[in-house]
This record gives structure tokens, C-alpha cells and sequence, in this order.
């Protein structure tokens, strides 16, 4: 089979053309249409001599993702993208058009290893890694189907699967989607989450620039431990500490702390309180993410004065605080909502 060439980094695309015996330009030239001029075909890399374009069609396909299905949200505008990969597993994505902005929801894995107990991609367990060129391939065949004015102007690394568990492919496609000659986007606009892999957190921090959200989600280490299996590897103070690390690393930096809302779990001003301690130790902002049901989950959302109530206590401590109701609740594209059959054996 031919390679994925979105599956090489900008050096291994440059160091194939080298052992080929082609021109220098020729790897940027390439690695322009790609990613600047997203061609879905060599056959569109005009500038590029016929016969060249024949020798990367030779070794190489251009992977696309087949759109499996499109859910419109008529409530707020996201759309749910089901993105078929080529072994038939599929991934989702989910577009959110905001005022300034268009941000789009990437998955890093078909399913998840981490088990949250909250979540509905943890009980698809894990299938595989997606590829750097599958994680890539989101944002390339998203805005394919755009209209030119509307940029996808914002990654968010919070669809199915856990980032830093499929480290080394999610760093490259953030080194091509945050390249200046790749895809172009900001690494103030990227912003990795994760259920907290503390090792790798330390490391995400030198490796990139882009952001840091840890999902925390409780506050004591017996509570996460209920809801979040990787706190038995990890506990909420290493984690916490490799956050702090990730902080000092670059000047100005901070982590935001996503934080689920369930409710009799994690709602009471005690826990407020309790979290508000944690968030004195280092520079943060925070999310509240009212619970999104789904008919397996054995959890509720709180009450909207339940949330209010924690959001104010906070708030009042001079916290930079929202509450982020989810996008594409009603096309079950809302956070923790993924999930996808699979015809592939677990
Ligand atoms: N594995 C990474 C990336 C997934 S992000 C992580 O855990 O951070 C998904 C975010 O949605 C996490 O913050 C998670 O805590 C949250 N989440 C999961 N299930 C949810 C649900 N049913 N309702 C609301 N938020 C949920």
C-alpha cells in the first residue's frame, strides 16, 4: 500500500525528496500544497512537472477521509462530523462557528483507553491511534467542505480518545497544523485537553507551544479517583504538580481546568471551595461543563442554580470563570457525547 503523505513530518517529507535525488524546493513546494493550498490530489500540484507529480503518486496517496455522515445542530450551529478512516473505524469531529472565530473538535483515537466513568467514548474502550495524517485530515477535509470565507480558525484536542496517550502522532500533527508554512494556525489558537498524564504534560509543555486544559473534574484525590481510573496512576497532586511545571516553562502561560458538573458529585460549595484551593497555586482559568446526559450514564446534570451558586463562589474569588454549556448537544456532538460503532475487534 501507498504511504499517507500527510503522515510525514515537514523533515521526513524533505529527507524522502533528498534520497530521490529531487531540487530542494521541490519537498516545500509539495508540502505547500498540501497543507497552505490543501490539494486533495498530486495531480492538482500544477506548478510541480508532470513526471514528479507521477513519482509521488507512485509511493504516496494523499489520505482522505470519507465523510460518513453530517449532523447540523439547529439549535447552535456545530456540526458533527462522522469521518470515516480507510480500515472502516470511524472518528468524529465537531465544527462550532462562533462570533470571531470558527473552532473545530478534533479526535486523536478511535475510542479511549481512559475510562472516565462519565464519558461516552470510554465505553467504546480503545481501537487504535489515529495517524498524524488522520488527525491532520479532520481539519484538511472540514474546510474542504466550507465555504472559503469561513476558516477554521481554532483546534480544540477534545474529541474521542486521550491526546498524550497517542503522544508522538498528536505532537506532529501540532507541529503541521501550528506551522507558519503548514497549516498556518496560531499555537495560541491550539489547545490540547487531557484526563492527566502527568509524565507527558511535563513534556507537551517543551515540546510546544500550543495550550493546556486538564480535564479535573473533582477535587479531592478520592472523589477523581471515582470518576477517573488514571488518577490511580497519577495522583491529583502529581498532576497538579506537572501542571505547575507546563506553567513555569514560558512566561504568561496557564492551564485552564475543565470541570464537569455532576450533579450530588462534585456540585457542593464545599467542592468550590476545595477547587478554588487548588486554583490559588498556580495561574488558571476555568471551565464549568455542565454534565451532558446520555441514556447509559448513570450521572445528572446539576440544577441551573447548583451551577450558578459554584460559578459565583468562584467568581467572586476573582477567578476567571465560565460556564461552557456544550455545542451540538442535540446531534449528541457535546462533550463526552462521541461515540461511534466499530466493526473493528476490540
Ligand atoms: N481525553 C481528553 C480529551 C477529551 S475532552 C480529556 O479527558 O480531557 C472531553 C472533555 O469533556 C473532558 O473535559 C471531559 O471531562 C468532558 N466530558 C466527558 N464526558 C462529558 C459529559 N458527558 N458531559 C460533559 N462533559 C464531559
Amino acid at each position: 500500500m501507498r504511504q499517507n503523505i500527510l503522515d510525514l513530518s515537514r523533515d521526513q517529507l524533505s529527507q524522502w525528496c533528498e534520497e530521490k535525488g529531487l531540487k530542494k524546493y521541490i519537498s516545500g513546494q509539495v508540502y505547500q500544497w498540501l497543507y497552505s493550498k490543501k490539494a486533495p490530489s498530486f495531480e492538482e500540484m500544477t506548478d510541480l512537472a508532470i513526471p514528479m507529480r507521477a513519482l509521488f503518486a507512485e509511493y504516496f496517496e494523499i489520505g482522505r477521509l470519507e465523510v460518513g455522515a453530517r449532523h447540523h445542530s439547529a439549535v447552535d450551529r456545530s456540526t458533527k462530523f462522522l469521518y470515516r478512516l480507510h480500515d472502516t473505524n470511524s472518528v468524529e469531529a465537531v465544527l462550532m462557528p462562533q462570533k470571531n472565530r470558527t473552532t473545530l473538535c478534533l479526535s486523536s483515537q478511535v475510542g479511549c483507553a481512559m475510562g472516565c466513568k462519565f464519558c461516552k467514548t470510554a465505553e467504546m474502550k480503545l481501537v487504535r491511534n489515529l495517524t498524524p495524517g488522520e488527525i491532520l485530515g479532520q481539519i484538511l477535509e472540514t474546510q474542504r467542505q466550507l465555504p472559503p470565507e469561513e476558516r477554521i480558525s481554532n483546534i480544540v484536542l477534545m474529541g474521542m480518545g486521550e491526546p498524550l496517550h497517542n503522544y508522538d502522532s498528536v505532537i506532529q500533527a501540532i507541529r503541521i497544523m501550528t506551522d507558519p508554512k503548514g497549516l498556518g494556525i496560531s499555537q495560541r489558537k491550539v489547545t490540547l485537553s487531557t484526563v492527566g498524564l502527568a509524565p507527558e504534560i511535563e513534556r507537551f509543555g517543551k515540546d510546544t507551544g500550543v495550550k493546556l486544559a486538564l480535564s479535573l473534574n473533582a477535587t479531592t484525590e478520592e472523589g477523581r479517583g471515582d470518576l477517573m481510573p488514571v488518577t490511580r496512576k497519577y495522583s491529583l497532586e502529581r498532576v497538579l504538580e506537572a501542571c505547575k511545571v507546563y506553567t513555569k516553562d514560558q512566561p504568561n502561560r496557564r492551564v485552564t481546568f475543565e470541570y464537569v458538573m455532576l450533579a450530588g458529585i462534585n456540585d457542593s460549595l464545599d467542592d468550590a471551595k476545595r477547587l478554588s484551593q487548588i486554583g490559588s497555586h498556580l495561574p488558571c482559568k476555568i471551565n464549568l461543563i455542565p454534565y451532558n446526559e446520555y441514556p447509559s450514564s448513570p450521572y445528572k446534570r446539576p440544577t441551573e442554580e447548583k451551577v450558578r451558586a459554584f460559578f459565583t463562589y468562584l467568581a467572586d474569588r476573582h477567578f476567571q470563570v465560565n460556564i461552557r454549556y456544550s455545542k451540538g448537544l442535540d446531534v449528541n456532538g457535546a462533550c463526552g457525547q462521541l461515540c461511534v460503532s466499530t466493526s473493528s475487534p476490540h
